[in-house]
């Protein structure tokens, strides 16, 4: 039995393949798996067998040619391995499809190879060096989950980390040809299940092709009994047959029978979208579309990062709850997501800087709180790791006297200027204006609805979709403004650091009640503070008192080292930032199409009185339009995802995240939930 599809397994590291690395026929090394008794390719022929069994098969030199998008072509497979099916087929779409086209590829992997081997197995095909190093440079952390990567700027590939049946379950996304691989159904029965083509099958668009190497009766049951129609044809050198097929039309969606509320737009033209608010939920946005070649303009009332997301200095962190909940998922996703991001943007790290995240318990309580983390949770070192005083004070270079978590590969990021490196990406077209109000606009049937925007000038811009990312304003439109935000007032002090003196520095971004992140061009910040509702921008001398309090209290031989080092920490003399944050009431970002709440109300008003009579009519949004907002104080993990899972959704493409979450990010949650619980005020 598979699990629901909804009940996520605890969020945990993988365990990696253990290879051996044998000669072959040919005499060569290859990669030999230890669990499953078999090879993962052959290195004298592996290559053209892979052409033979799930290029060719697939027809893939000729689809390629003639993909029109706009949406990518999608590739399904099961078992990564050491990717070098996933590695031909992007050389195959270069090779044929035309400049515009994009490819999207989807692969399953429950024993993803450690970073070292992966690299040694793909050394055998140096024609495919520079891919094979695209890929190993953002190989993803052995963690269950799905892992975006950009191959390139037309190609990205989704890692789905687990076993491949409960991740097919999980996808939210169709695909338009299989690659059957895995081991042997020999050699790997488990994997080869009636659900597992139960799952391709639903996770199919029409007429998706299927290639696999195997012709087990097993397998062939299967995809009948799922409703792929196959045939056999000729297999590879010394295999007389191997299976290809196709899947006329795809069953409904289960998961969707259970939350039609949540079902996806019908997608409609993109090609030019107005993204609303330049932080780093819209400037994210608003990039992540213009990478899928979609025109937009980019309104700021001030400029980029003017808002929440202008420091000098944020932390990229998440805190996790200790017992695994859907928004500690979606975080933790959000993060590891973020840092491979910003390692391809900017290799240099001129904007930002992985050293570490070092989250102190300085109480009883979160000491607790942690050791029930790391007991619930047993994710890799390089994630996330209990460090006791010693250790901590080691990584963060200064005397720390209190146990914590370490994230290795957390720090800090220049919002600021990301945002306005983000706002610079060809595509798109920063416009200076505030909007007042959106109107849907009819045009002719073939571009389908649209929405005319008014700015405060009296001006107006058209746009074929419109994604709302104005943080705590976010809700000001009569279309968004049954979201509840709550405005949050933070203030960050920075004080100059004395040039010359021996000034302690830090190593790692320090975190208890607020955060220090090491001192950048002589200036450290320190904050923030934490105030719901308050949206006064002008800054309190009392709030520095604050954050020196905190920054005391969390790291009290530092303070006293900067003090005897000349620094001034006083608050009169602190300088500092004002920022307005935004938050939902359960904390999760909204991602998503916004609802249209008086349709939800009338369709979902009796789940009320029954709740497990669920209708079966779809939740009817505003077409085109769609909300990130929310980030919190934590938009550097969880914006640049929610960016993705916007654009995806827009474009048409397979989601970053499992369904579950994606539906977690939705912004109609409340509303459902609200109205199930008949708690819900007209
Ligand atoms: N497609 C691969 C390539 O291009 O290198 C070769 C795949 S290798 C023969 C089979 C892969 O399937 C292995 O990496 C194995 O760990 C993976 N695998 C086996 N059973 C699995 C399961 N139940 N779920 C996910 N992956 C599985």
């Amino acid at each position: 039995m598979t699990a629901a599809p909804d009940a996520l397994p605890p969020l945990a590291g993988l365990q990696t393949a253990r290879l051996d690395w044998r000669r072959d026929e040919g005499g060569e090394e290859a990669p030999h798996s230890r669990a499953f008794d078999d090879v993962y390719f052959s290195r004298h022929d592996g290559r053209a067998e892979t052409e033979h069994v799930f290029i060719d098969a697939n027809r893939l030199p000729e689809r390629f040619a003639a993909w029109q998008g706009p949406r990518p072509f999608v590739i399904g497979e099961t078992g990564f391995g050491t990717g070098l099916n996933m590695l031909c087929a992007w050389a195959c779409f270069d090779a044929h499809a035309s400049p515009h086209a994009r490819l999207h590829l989807v692969s399953t992997e429950k024993f993803p190879l450690a970073r070292d081997d992966l690299a040694r197995a793909l050394a055998a095909w140096p024609d495919l060096a520079d891919r094979a190093a695209r890929l190993v440079a953002q190989w993803p952390e052995p963690v269950a989950g799905v892992h975006r990567l950009w191959l390139d700027d037309r190609v990205t590939l989704d890692l789905h980390f687990g076993d491949t049946t409960e991740r097919l379950e999980r996808l939210d996304g169709r695909v338009d040809a299989w690659f059957l691989d895995g081991f042997a159904p020999s050699k790997n029965p488990e994997m080869w299940r009636p659900e597992l083509f139960a799952a391709m099958a639903t996770r199919s668009r029409p007429g998706a092709t299927l290639a696999t190497f195997t012709c087990a009766g097993t397998v062939k049951r299967g995809l009948a009994a799922a409703g792929f129609a196959w045939r056999k044809v000729p297999g590879f050198g010394r295999k007389r047959e191997m299976l290809a097929g196709e899947i006329a039309e795809s069953p409904a969606d289960p998961r969707r029978t259970a939350t039609p509320w949540f079902m996806p737009p019908a997608p409609r033209p993109a090609r030019h979208v107005v993204v609303i608010g330049a932080g780093l939920a819209g400037t994210t946005t608003a990039a992540a579309l213009a990478r899928r070649g979609v025109a937009v303009t980019l309104v700021e009332r001030e400029t980029p990062g003017a808002g929440g997301s202008g420091n000098r200095q944020g932390a990229l962190y998440v805190k996790l709850a200790a017992e695994t909940n859907a928004q500690s998922r979606v975080y933790l996703a959000g993060l590891l997501y973020s840092r491979r991001w910003l390692a391809l943007l900017d290799p240099e790290r001129t904007l930002w800087d992985d050293c570490g995240v070092l989250q102190l318990a300085t109480g009883e309580r979160e000491a607790r709180r942690q050791a029930r983390f790391l007991a619930h949770h047993p994710l890799p070192e390089s994630v996330v790791t209990g460090v006791d005083a010693g250790e901590a004070s080691a990584r963060a270079g200064v005397a720390i006297e209190s146990t914590g978590l370490d994230y290795p590969g957390a720090g800090w990021v220049r919002p600021d200027l990301l945002c306005e490196r983000l706002a610079a990406t060809p595509g798109i077209t920063l416009h200076r204006g505030e909007v007042t109000e959106l109107t849907p606009t009819a045009r002719p049937a073939h571009q389908g609805e649209g929405w005319t925007l008014s700015l405060g000038d009296g001006e107006t811009l058209a746009a074929d979709q419109v994604v709302v990312a104005t943080a705590a304003l976010a809700n000001r439109f009569a279309q968004t403004e049954a979201l509840p935000l709550q405005p949050i007032r933070g203030q960050v002090s920075a004080v100059g650091l004395p040039r010359g003196a021996e000034v302690p520095a830090l190593s790692r971004v320090v975190c208890a009640g607020g955060y220090v992140p090491p001192a950048v061009d002589g200036v450290l910040c320190f904050g923030a503070t934490f105030a719901p509702h308050d949206t006064d921008t002008t800054l309190r001398e009392a709030d520095h008192a604050a954050n020196l309090a905190e920054l005391e209290a969390s790291l009290p031989n530092f303070t006293a080292a900067l003090r005897e080092a000349g620094v001034d920490l006083t608050p009169e003399h602190l300088d500092g930032r004002v920022a307005i944050r935004a938050a939902s009431p359960d904390k999760t970002p909204y991602a998503g199409p916004v609802p249209d709440t008086p349709h939800w109300r009338d369709a979902y008003a009796s789940l009320a009185k029954d709740a497990r009579r669920i209708p079966d009519t779809p939740g009817a949004h505003h077409p085109g339009l769609w909300i990130s907002a929310a980030h919190g104080s934590r938009g550097l993990a969880s914006a640049p995802l929610c960016a993705e899972v916007i654009a995806s959704r827009i474009c048409d493409e397979p989601m970053p995240l499992e369904g579950a979450l994606v539906d977690h990010l939705h912004p109609g949650r409340r509303l459902i939930r609200e109205l199930i619980t008949g708690q819900t005020n007209r």
